[in-house]
């Protein structure tokens, strides 16, 4: 199998809906997220998934999000937007872009969103 990774940060406040301690009230992060494709057949130029497509569609998602307060936004108008959620919605959206661009060759295998230098959340299946 091969693997291709990227990151690329954004910034966007939230509020933990049902959480008791700070994190209940708004406030901010510089999310980093982090997106690795895999898949076992490369195309006809050697690469598994050009870089700059990939950052490419991460950034259509990132700018939905980017100096955003993310509960205004869907889903997390009901999902709470967890480092949790809020990876399961990269590796959802992610695929999506991906499965029309490459026939289902490539896939999302992990997304890793990193609310602060020390903690992160990773979404795979
Ligand atoms: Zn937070």
């Amino acid at each position: 199998m091969f693997e291709v990774s990227v990151e690329e940060s954004f910034a966007a406040g939230h509020a933990l809906r049902g959480y008791r301690g700070k994190c209940e009230n708004p406030h901010g992060h510089n999310y980093k997220v982090r997106i690795t494709l895999n898949g076992d057949k490369l195309d006809n130029i050697g690469l598994l998934f050009d870089f700059k497509d990939l950052k490419g569609a991460m950034n259509e998602i990132i700018d939905r999000l980017d100096h955003q307060y993310l509960n205004d936004l869907e889903p997390f108008k009901v999902l709470n937007p967890s480092a949790e959620n809020m990876a399961k919605y990269f590796f959802d959206e992610t695929n999506r872009l991906l499965r029309d661009r490459t026939q289902g060759r490539v896939n999302v295998k992990k997304v890793k969103v990193w609310e602060t230098d020390t903690t992160t959340a990773t979404y795979f299946e």
